[in-house]
């Protein structure tokens, strides 16, 4: 007998991929969503898919009841089934499926739910563009990745759980609806009924609240803390994203990157079943930029970067030798089999370098001992033995080089050289190359403003022996704030706190916050660091970016159940909407919206 059925008709025996030899001859129940339906020598075949996975239905066509309820299942209706197991026959065994030498012969089938067609099949290897997939998320999150990008996210973070729990952290959940505290990006917002005029932001971190708990005697704590912020997004950003917020009291930087490795080894052994090398790799911020040209710098990659003017220096190409004259610099790195890239691909980076600030870019390729490229010739015998000698260019390598200002040109470089890592596929997608990068400048300058602005947040504390520069150079400041990088990813940021509350008033004050206005914004801090702040530090890595690593993902979006787009809206839900006038009314809000903006 088939028929529709709104309440399940019995449980479960065995969720679809449970189907063993244990079960044949035996009746089994089950239920989930019509994957397949095919007709074969006069049988007719249902792949049955639930979470766990796909089992192959058996439909006699002599049982005309079966048949013709069959006959008519579309994709993704969802069926409850009561049948016996039997093994397939040898030659259909299929030996790349858990249930693969086996089949249900279907005794009684119910439709519990049918389903419009869908607008794309779900498949391993999806077809459909990224938007309809976000609209139809339910439907995205039903293919067997993304399923395994949830599980595995859930795994990890259990993991990060019982980890931090087993050192004595308590898991402590801080307010989503805070005071606006700017951290850096733009707060979101929300508009208090009770008190028209004033706001709520919602956290841009926990940063505070961990701060006052370590006032409050917690000594460790950790939260899954979700963080939103209102900016500008990029591929690998969100406006709302998870972190494992960490804080702990009386601890120096060597202790919290000690912990962070062993979670982060936890976290690659429960998720990849990967072992990390522990200690991670310690770069200071300078050296970083000096020889990757970035702060995240991708390890597996090699070609550092090398000042270069020993070897152009009087070679008699003119325009190197009055840059050098001028006090600018050649700098450049070794690409190994370099040799091989082609024309296209070297004018291509060309395009970028002088796109980002560059005069030309130098390419010279090392073949059978002799230099080949436009500046060859100009470099002559002198320029060739000295590159080849003490630069260090060897057969098959290419080196690519820019002359100009140190600064700029090693960030141009540290550009060049992850673009050169992507076209040559240098980076091992399997291996994980982790560094620490610490001894962060406090400030850095915004050109945009004109003014100070904190490399990280202002609670940063900085090096003992450059406090007495805070004042007459604070650019030089370096903070015992450090980041997390592993393959050019930065996974996560943190730094030892200010715990004085006069040392943390004059940070402010340089950083343009005058003592006033950081009383207004920050007092409750300055306030709780009065009443015995032990020192303490933390840091933050991010869930997102690690899952993303973890399973190899492009994208932030495809480990996040419900991810907005570039444009921070959700395709899905439509969020966000207007609401009604009603709503906005109680609120005390009016809308002043440009006809123009109304219709973008
Ligand atoms: N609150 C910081 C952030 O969200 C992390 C930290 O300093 O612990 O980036």
């Amino acid at each position: 007998m088939s028929q529709q059925k709104f309440e399940i008709p019995f449980s479960r025996t065995h969720r679809c991929n449970d189907v063993a030899e244990g079960d044949v001859g035996n009746e089994v129940r089950l239920m989930g969503w019509v994957a397949r339906v095919r007709d074969l020598g006069g049988l007719r075949f249902i792949d049955l898919r639930d979470r766990y996975g796909i089992v192959q239905l058996l439909v006699d066509p002599a049982r005309e009841d079966l048949d013709g309820f069959s006959k008519s299942l579309g994709m993704e209706d969802v069926i409850a089934c009561r049948g016996v197991v039997q093994r397939r026959p040898d030659d259909m065994v299929r030996a790349d499926m858990a249930t693969g030498a086996f089949e249900v012969a279907v005794d009684e089938f119910w439709l519990l739910n049918s389903s419009d067609v869908p607008p794309f099949t779900i498949v391993d290897d999806v077809k459909a563009g990224e938007d309809l997939r976000l609209k139809y998320r339910y439907l995205d999150l039903r293919r067997r990745p993304m399923q395994a990008n949830l599980a595995l996210r859930h795994r990890v973070i259990l993991a990060a759980r019982n980890f931090l729990s087993s050192k004595g952290f308590l898991e402590v959940e801080t307010p989503l609806l805070v005071r606006a505290t700017p951290e850096g990006a733009r707060d979101y917002l929300v508009p208090s009924r009770l008190q028209p005029g004033s706001f709520y932001a919602l956290p841009q971190s926990p940063q505070l609240y961990k701060q006052i708990l370590m006032v409050a005697g917690v000594d460790r704590y950790f939260q899954l803390a979700r963080c939103m912020r209102d900016e500008d997004l990029r591929a690998d950003r969100q406006p709302e994203h998870t972190q494992i917020d960490i804080e702990m009291s009386f601890v120096c930087e060597a202790d919290v990157f000690s912990l962070l490795e062993e979670l982060m080894a936890e976290i690659f052994k429960v998720g990849r079943g990967i072992t990390l090398d522990t200690p991670f790799r310690v770069i200071p911020y300078r050296e970083a930029m000096n020889k990757f040209g970035t702060d995240k710098p991708d390890l597996r990659l090699g070609m550092e970067l090398q000042t270069l003017d020993p070897v152009f220096d009087g070679c008699g190409v003119r325009f190197v030798d009055e840059a050098i004259g001028r006090g600018e610099t050649v700098r450049g790195f070794i690409v190994p089999g370099g040799a091989e890239l082609r024309n296209k691909q070297i004018d291509d980076l060309e395009a970028t370098a002088k796109k980002a600030g560059a005069g030309g870019l130098i390419h010279l390729k090392c073949a059978a001992g002799a230099l080949k490229g436009p500046l060859a010739k100009a470099l002559g015998p002198l320029g060739a033995e000295r590159l080849m000698g003490s630069g260090g260019l060897e057969d098959g390598e290419l080196l690519l080089a820019i002359v100009g200002a140190d600064a700029k040109v090693t960030r141009i470089l540290g550009r060049l050289r992850t673009d050169v890592g992507r076209i040559m596929s240098i980076g091992d997608p399997d291996r994980f190359e982790f560094a620490w990068i610490n001894d962060f400048p406090l400030f850095e300058w915004d050109e945009e403003r004109g003014a100070l602005t904190p490399s990280h947040h202002f609670f940063s504390m900085p090096r003992e022996e450059d406090i007495a520069l805070l004042d007459t150079e604070p650019l030089e400041v370096r903070a015992s704030l450090y980041d997390l990088v592993c393959n050019g990813v930065e996974l996560a940021s943190g730094s030892i706190r200010v715990h004085n509350r006069e040392l943390q008033e004059r940070i402010l004050e340089v950083g343009g916050v005058s003592r006033e206005t950081a009383r207004r914004r920050f007092g409750f801090l300055l306030d709780a660091l009065e009443y015995g702040a032990p020192p303490h530090g933390g840091i933050a890595p991010g869930i997102d970016r690690i899952l993303m690593l973890l399973a190899g993902c492009d994208s932030i979006r495809d480990v996040i159940a419900f991810p907005k787009t570039q444009k921070a809206t959700s395709l899905m839900d439509d969020a966000p909407s207007p609401v009604d006038p009603d709503q906005l009314e109680e609120l005390h809000i009016e809308i002043k919206t440009t006809d123009e903006e109304r219709q973008s």
